[in-house]
């Protein structure tokens, strides 16, 4: 039996909010139309989508042109890196980026050292920050895409994307680049104009918006082949008739993450925290990434003496909701390639806890947790009865 009433996963996906469930169940009921269609369903559904995209644009500090709706996170960083590998290949075949990514990241850039590029995998510190002399040791002239994550998923680890970017364009070429926001939001202020970057992705479902939508921000004027052939929806960049509920509840709840991230942050943060100090009190447990420079929400701990995936199943009879590290790995037995980039032996990186908070996490949730983890950690450990 699963179900856990406490829920710490919001790395994962976070519970949509309601203002977002009732926009997506307005938008399904009157504005079903195709927004391609001439007609009055057409035009009501065309309006719809050219406010979520002014919604988007908006909290991103940026253009409605520069917004493509896709189908998820996954499917931006897709059209990102292929879609730049392939624009640039008259000049070049190189794609630079670091051992912590997300695997769309990855293996996208994997799938293009089939067809002749080369990718540079640039290693990251005990805190999976890349070392941003390797970065720039990395970029020339033949450099088709950097591609750099804002925050990790699996140790919330912030990258100092802003000064890695402005050293890339101090020292070379001016070389597109990708930033996969997708963790970052809703925590971080996101500003792609003033990261001066190219492309940068997010995801609905990381921000209490929906699954299956995410948006890639592109750049007025940056070069992109389209990797979905069709119509000549999102302007050409991106064919399919649009989702217009997905955008629209994209679009909302990016926006009311923007409105409200002053006076959510200081809030998780401290909840954060108290869990932190709590659990870090269990002995040999202890913490991976940074201690200051990660996510507000984000919690990722090493338990000596066990199997993350053991103490993930215990919390979850216990009634919270964990995980190991990135939910698209959990069930696999590989051992986290972020813990391992970050020179976690896989013995230790077996042991990954990841707790993460969302905006409506209480401080009766936190409470729980430090009751539940410590005596589920000392069960699994054979240390005592448990609770
Ligand atoms: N990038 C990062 C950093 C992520 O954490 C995720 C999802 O876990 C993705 C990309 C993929 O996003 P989606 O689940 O919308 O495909």
């Amino acid at each position: 039996m699963t179900g856990a009433a406490i829920y710490l996963d919001h790395a994962a996906t976070t519970p949509p909010r309601p203002e977002v469930v009732a926009r997506i169940a307005e938008v399904l009921a009157d504005a079903w139309g195709n927004p391609s269609s001439v007609h009055g369903a057409g035009r009501r559904a065309r309006a719809v989508l050219d406010d979520a995209r002014d919604e988007t644009a908006a909290a991103l500090a940026t253009e409605s042109r520069a917004i493509v709706f896709t189908s998820g996170g996954t499917e931006a960083i897709n059209l990102a890196v292929k879609g730049a590998a392939w624009a640039g290949k008259g000049t070049g075949h190189r794609i630079v980026t670091t051992g912590v990514e997300h695997e769309a990241v990855l293996n996208a850039a994997r799938f293009l050292e089939r067809f002749g590029f080369e990718v540079v995998v640039v290693p990251v510190d005990a805190e999976g920050r890349p070392d941003p002399d390797r970065i720039v040791a990395a970029v020339d002239e033949r450099t088709v895409l950097v591609s750099l994550q804002l925050a990790n998923n699996e140790v919330g680890t912030i990258v100092p994307v802003a000064d890695l970017v402005a050293r890339i364009r101090r020292s070379g070429p001016r070389v597109p680049v990708h930033v996969d926001a997708v963790q970052a939001a809703p925590w971080m202020a996101i500003d792609p104009a003033a990261l001066d970057i190219d492309l940068l992705s997010l995801s609905g479902h990381k921000l209490e918006g929906p699954k299956g939508v995410g948006v890639l921000w592109i750049r007025p004027g940056a070069v992109l082949l389209p990797q979905l052939h069709g119509g000549g929806q999102e302007r050409y960049r991106r064919a399919g008739t649009e989702n217009v509920a997905g955008a629209a509840g994209l679009a909302r709840a990016l926006a009311l993450s923007v409105s409200e991230r002053e006076v959510v942050l200081p809030r998780v943060r401290a909840a954060r925290d108290r869990l932190r100090d709590g659990l870090l009190a269990v002995p040999r447990v202890r913490l991976t990434g940074p201690a200051e420079e990660r996510l507000p929400n984000h919690l990722s701990l090493l338990v000596e003496g066990l199997r993350g995936s053991d103490l993930v199943v215990a919390l979850d009879l216990a009634g919270i909701a964990a995980s190991t590290g990135a939910a698209c790995s959990s069930g696999s037995e590989e051992p986290s390639h972020v813990l391992l980039a970050m020179g976690v032996s896989a013995t230790e990186a077996a042991s990954a806890l990841r707790l993460t908070l969302g905006r409506r996490t209480e401080e009766t949730d936190v409470d729980a947790a430090l009751r539940i983890v410590p005596a589920a950690v000392a069960r699994l450990r054979g240390e005592g009865t448990g609770a």
